[in-house]
Order: structure tokens, then sequence, then C-alpha cells
């Protein structure tokens, strides 16, 4: 393993201060991708950053990688400033790019061998074949990589990104255009290097996937962040619950017992109570059921998903948090 030091501050793995980035070479003019932005990815945090098509995610990876430069701004790696210490900076981080790029000629093996060489990993210390197991391209590491399906590239691309066995695991959109099987396999894979230990920093456009993997959320909107939080604050911060009670018989209007709640009748004996659980515990809610002599055959609860907090954040009237 390439042996990397610890961070100067052992809890930030990337941090980013005010990092900027005006592309001039557009016919539109200069197009600022990203505005001022500041960010911590906590050591050993699967964070999620999260935005939609040209929010500018790929051009904040791109920096972190060395493959685009900043304009004004810094960014640290694992405690080196990519400007001042940039090898040090690259070593501590593997990225898999959103394009795929791979080199035809060349196997899987050859490809990881010249990507090992390259970080200056010792032979003795190569992990090939452990990692090709891990990313499921044992059977085809010998083939061109010209024969390779585009799945099976993008796990190449993942397999060269570990190769120096780096603190920090970097996948720019990984999951787009890739089958169910691989997802799985590669999320099985990823969670697992997290829990040994590997900072994961992933983009996505994907909420439910963000969600269900990452323990922090950094949402970028447009080059600016618009909300940074834990993934269980961030569905949090709407503050609003469904509550859905099948009842035991049937019910024609909204009884008094329940007028002051956001209440609605729907088919088949269904009560859908509308609430914020900050303001309306439920069980005053659940009281004033029973009060109104409404029996309770089944009931269920339904929190906002990010979905409706990505909504409301990156809202084009511009009201972002
Ligand atoms: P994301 O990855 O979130 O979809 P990108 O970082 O790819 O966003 O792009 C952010 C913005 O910068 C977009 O408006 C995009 O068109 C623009 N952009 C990206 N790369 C270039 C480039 N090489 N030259 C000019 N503009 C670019
Ligand atoms: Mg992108």
């Amino acid at each position: 393993m390439a042996a990397v030091p610890p961070p100067l501050d052992p809890a930030i793995a990337v941090a980013l201060r005010d990092l900027t980035k005006v592309y001039r070479s557009g016919r539109q003019g200069a197009k600022t991708a990203l505005d001022a932005v500041s960010l911590a990815v906590p050591r050993g945090s699967f964070f999620g950053l999260l935005g939609p098509n040209g929010a500018g995610k790929s051009t904040l990876i791109n920096i972190l990688a060395g493959l685009a430069t900043k304009t004004a701004g810094q960014a640290v790696v694992w405690g080196y400033d990519i400007d001042s210490d940039p090898r040090q900076a690259r070593a501590a981080i593997g990225v898999v790019p959103q394009e795929l790029m791979i080199d035809p000629f060349f196997t899987p093996r050859e490809a990881l061998e010249i990507h090992a060489g390259y970080f200056g990993v010792p032979a003795a210390e190569r992990r090939t074949d452990e990692i090709f197991a891990a990313v499921g391209l044992t059977e085809v590491a010998d083939a061109y990589a010209r024969q390779l399906s585009g799945g099976m590239r993008r796990r190449l691309m993942v397999a060269k990104a570990l190769v120096h066995a780096p603190p920090i695991l970097v996948l720019d959109e990984p999951t787009a255009g890739v089958d169910v099987e691989l997802r799985h396999q590669l999320w099985t894979y990823v969670r697992a290097l997290n829990a040994g230990g590997t900072t994961v920093l992933l983009t996505t456009h994907y909420l439910e996937e963000a969600e269900q993997l990452c323990d922090r959320i950094a949402i970028i909107d447009r080059g600016r962040v618009v909300a940074c939080d834990t993934t269980a604050a961030l569905v949090k911060r709407l503050d609003h619950k469904t509550l859905t009670i099948t009842a035991g018989e049937d019910i024609a209007a909204v009884p008094p017992a329940l007028a002051r709640f956001e209440v609605e009748i729907k088919p088949f004996r269904r009560v859908i109570v509308r609430y914020r659980p900050s303001q309306t515990p439920i069980g005053a809610i659940l009281a004033a059921v029973q009060a109104a002599g409404i029996s309770i055959h089944d009931l269920t609860t339904e929190e906002a998903d990010l979905e409706d907090i990505f909504i409301e954040l990156t809202r084009k009237d511009g009201r972002a948090a």
C-alpha cells in the first residue's frame, strides 16, 4: 500500500474554501461553474455531493483529481493543499471520473499495472488480483479493454482508482447508465471499503441512492452549496409527515374531533393526516382519532424524502436556503 500520512486536521478528509471555477472557453463567454464553494468532508464519511445536471459536481471532482484547474479558492486533500503539495494530494485520492476513459490497447491487468507504476506502488504491494475479484473483472483481466462492455469498462475505472489504496475514494456518477446488478455489486463493495475506513465522496443526481448510502450530503445548484448536513437532518428539515390510517368502518366525512388537523377522507376507509412532527405529537392525533370513534385497523407514517428537499432547495425561483 502506498502509505499516505494522515491529514493535518485528522477529522477532515477534503476541505474546500471558496473554490471557484470560471470556464472561459465557452462561446457564450465566461461560465461560472463553481461559485465560492466551501465544504468539509469528514474523514471516514460517506459523503454525497448532490445536484442537478450542470450544477458543477464534475468540475469540483475534476479539480480534486487534477483534471481541471481552479480559478480561485483553496482545496486541501488529506491535509495537502493541491497547489503546494499536488503529488501528495493526488496520491490521497482515487477518482472514478464520470467520463469513461479506457485505453483500448491494454488489457485490464496492464492498465492496472501501469497505473500502479504511476503511483509508485511497489510490485510486492500490488493487489491487482484482489481488486479484480472485488469488482468482478477476474475473468476478463487479460482480455483487450476494447472487448469490454460498458459495465466492465466502468468496473475497470473503479479498479484503477483503487490501485494505490487511497484513503479517499471519489466516484463521479458511477451508476449513471449502469445495470442494476453492477450497481448493487459496486455499492456492496464501496460500502465495505467505507466500513474499513475509506472516506467516500460520491456525486449523483439520484436522490434515492444518496439517501440510502450517504451519511452526509451537500446539495449544490448552479455552482453554489445550497445545503450541507447529515442525511437525517436534511430529511428532518422539511418537518412534514403523513399519517395514513385504515379505519375499521366506513367514514362519511371528517369528524368534528379531527377538524383541527389537516385531514382527508379517502376511499377504502383511509384517513390521511398531514402534520408537522415538531408541532403536533402523533399521540395527539391518535387520541383525537379515538375520540372521533374511529377504530384503527392499520396505520403507516411517511416522512418527506430527499426529493422534496431537493425540489425545495433548488427551486428555480431562487428561494435557495
Ligand atoms: P455536473 O457534473 O453537476 O453535471 P459540470 O461540472 O459538468 O456539472 O458542469 C457545470 C457547468 O460548467 C455546466 O454549465 C457546464 O456546461 C459547464 N462546463 C463544464 N465543463 C466545461 C468546459 N470544459 N468548458 C466550458 N464549460 C463547461
Ligand atoms: Mg457531472
